[in-house]
Formats: structure tokens, sequence, C-alpha cells
């Protein structure tokens, strides 16, 4: 049993098989009530506003990304895991935890552009679903987070270690992004299929 956030996100990153990227730039941050407490990692000024805007959520564990030594100018503060996720189980991981937590990873391996140093080599397969995902999250306002290459580089890490389930897992790992498409699979008026990255157009 992993007992608290930043445990569950190593072991996940583990699991599927990108360790690295919960490096340097990284730092992981609590919210309790209406207190931002930073835990571990790299301290980052800009933290306590952009968590603030997260306390809403209830308590909740995230991490960021510190932009100061990357190319990247967009400041990343990830809702990490809600409290109700923890203990987590890693024999037998609570899937939609999992999902979240590789959902943040891979918007980590995204902004930090680090796709060759893991050699994740996306087909065009990855790149069909991100291209698909990112034009209907561009059909209301520019998603600058959620993009192709985004969306690419979770449907492979999903390929890669749940290869006959990789459909429904994305599903999951992107069910509060695309709240819209979950809703219709939910009233049947979509299925998972909308999330095979081998039905999309390439
Ligand atoms: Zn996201």
């Amino acid at each position: 049993m992993i007992e608290n956030v930043e445990g569950v996100f190593r072991c996940v990153a583990e699991k599927f098989n990108v360790p690295d990227i919960l490096n340097v730039n990284t730092g992981f941050y609590k919210i309790s009530g209406s207190e931002i407490q930073f835990v571990s990692g790299i301290r980052n000024e800009e933290l306590d506003t952009i968590a603030k805007g997260q306390i809403k959520f209830g308590e909740v564990f995230g991490f960021y990304l510190d932009n100061t030594h990357l190319e990247t100018t967009e400041f990343n503060a990830g809702i990490g895991l809600h409290v109700k996720f923890l203990p987590f189980n890693d024999e037998d991981p609570d899937e939609l935890a999992e999902m979240i937590a590789l959902h943040e990873l891979a918007h980590l391996i995204e902004q930090q552009k680090l796709t060759n140093q893991l050699n994740i080599e996306l087909e065009e397969c990855d790149q069909a679903i991100g291209n698909k995902v990112e034009i209907h999250l561009n059909n209301w306002n520019p998603d600058l987070g959620h993009n192709q290459e985004f969306v690419a580089i979770l449907n492979y890490l999903i390929r890669r270690e749940y290869p006959m389930d990789y459909a429904h897992k994305l599903r999951v790992a992107l069910s509060l992004t695309l709240a819209d498409i979950e809703s219709d699979i939910v009233n049947e008026e979509e299925d998972e299929s909308y999330y095979d990255c081998r039905r999309a157009n390439f």
C-alpha cells in the first residue's frame, strides 16, 4: 500500500516504464483546507497562487512542473490525486487513480519534451487519436495543455502496458477532460470505440 501521492506517481511512472520524468524540475504539494503545503522537490514561488485556484477541489495532493530551466513558459500545476485515492494499492490499483496519475505524467513528458530521451516512438495510430481529441477540444476554446502530442504520448504509454484494453483505459484517462464525450458514453450515444486510435482517421 502506498500512502502518499508522490509514491503513487513514482509507482505509476515505474510501471509504465518512464521513471526519469519526476526529475529536478518537479515539486509536490498538498492542499488541505485553505492551506497550500509544499511537500518535496523544487519550490516555485508561483505555486501558491496557482494551487490556490485548486482549493475548491478539497483535500488534494498535486505536483507541478517548474519551468525555470525549461523552454516552456507555461506553468503547469497538475491536480494530482484526491485523498480519496489514498492509500493506493499497487498490487491491484484503482483504475481511475492509475489513469489520472498517468495523464499527469504524460503532461510532464510533453512539456519537458522527453519523448526521444524515453525512446517513445509515436505511431500513426497515436498521432491520429491525438489529432482527433485536439480538434474536438479546440471546438470551444484553445486547450494548449491537452494538445495532439500530449494525447499521442498518453495513448502510446497505455497501448504499451494494456494492448488489449487501450481504448477503455484512454477513456478513463481523459474522462475528466472530455466530459462531454464521457457523458455521451454514459448515455449510450457514443461508445468506447471513440477512443480506439485504430478507428481514428489518419
Ligand atoms: Zn490534463
